[in-house]
Order: structure tokens, then sequence, then C-alpha cells
């Protein structure tokens, strides 16, 4: 669990719920060992500073070309990003997604939706959408797992990385996190 800022002790709760202990991840040297990373929801322009200040972004841009598993959470999303469409902050480039931030308006204007999601079987995920970014365009290798009634992506994967744009930590349905958990370690190798 990145926890440097943003909602990382939700998230750990929220693993903690499905029987899955967490560390949290604050230098380079404590991703050494570990399969998978949550980059948390919070404010993706703090998140880029102190990324930098604590030289995180080459230490989680390896992590995950090694093929480690990781999944980020509105400002996750955010960082994950290959590109925004506004100048600031920089994102981390590990996924082949375009992003707005802020989609969505202000803080009033935070939601839930029922969403279908691809992979957490028949029943719906009753998202929750905090000041969220929105995805506006996905790369051939991106797959769209769950997407809005208007037609805009809202969690996607490409290979061993995960991007939603909710709280999958808010709202006590664990499906989100477990379905995180196989791509970090699938079963029989837990
Ligand atoms: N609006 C925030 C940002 O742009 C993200 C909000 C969130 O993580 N809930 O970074």
């Amino acid at each position: 669990m990145l926890a440097v800022q943003g909602d990382f002790a939700e998230h750990q709760a929220a693993l903690e719920r499905i029987g899955q202990k967490s560390v949290q991840v604050r230098l380079p040297r404590d991703l050494e060992s570990l399969d998978g990373l949550i980059i948390p929801g919070g404010e993706s322009t703090t998140f880029a500073k102190l990324m930098d200040f604590y030289d995180l972004r080459g230490p989680i841009t390896a992590f995950a070309q090694k093929g480690a598993a990781v999944w980020g959470t509105c400002a996750g999303l955010i960082m994950m990003a290959r590109e925004l469409t506004e100048p600031k902050p920089t994102p981390m480039g590990l996924m082949d997604i375009a992003v707005e931030r802020n989609a969505f308006g202000r803080q009033v204007d935070s939601f839930e939706a029922d969403l279908s999601v691809t992979g957490l079987g028949a029943d719906p995920l009753r998202a929750i959408f905090i000041r969220a970014p929105a995805i506006c365009n996905v790369g051939p290798e991106v797959e769209v797992l769950a997407a809005l009634p208007d037609g805009r992506a809202v969690a996607v994967r490409q290979g061993n990385l995960l991007a939603t744009s909710f709280h999958p930590e808010l709202g006590g349905d664990g499906r989100m996190h477990r379905y995180f958990l196989d791509m970090a370690a699938p079963e029989g190798m837990r």
C-alpha cells in the first residue's frame, strides 16, 4: 500500500476484511519482496510532489515492469495514466490511458452508481465517485472492465495493471480487492 498520502488506511482495512495483510510503502526499498502495490485515492498533485520527493517514480515503474501488480484508485489512477488532459501533475505513464481529472465536477458532485464490472460476477458493484477522474482514451492493450451509462470507462486493466476511477475501499464490497489479489498472486500461489 503506497502510504505517502490519501486514503491508504481505508484500503488496508478493506484488505483486512478479506483476510489479506498489507504493509505501508513510503520509500523505494519498501517495495522489495512485494507482489503488488495499491496507489490510493487522494490528491494527484500532492502524490506527484511526494513521489518526486521520495524518489518513488522510477522504483514503482520498475516494479510494474517486472510484472508485479499495481492498482491505482482515483488519484492513483491519475498517476498511472500515460497522459492527462491538463499539463499538471505529471503522471507515471504506466498504463496506456488518457485521463481527465475532476471530470464529473467538484466535491458536491460526488455520486454513487451501480456498475457491472467484468470479472466480479453478476451482481452490480455500488461504486463511489469522489471528485473522480474519467478515462477518456484507452490504448489497444487496455481492457475496459466497467463503464458508466454514458460510455465513459471507469475501470480498466492492462495485464498486471488495474485502475479504477471510483473507491472500492469504501462501501464494504470486497470483490474488487479480491480481484486485485488474484492479479498479484493467482489462487494456488498464495
Ligand atoms: N480530484 C482528485 C485529483 O485530481 C482525485 C480525488 C480522489 O482521489 N478521490 O487528484
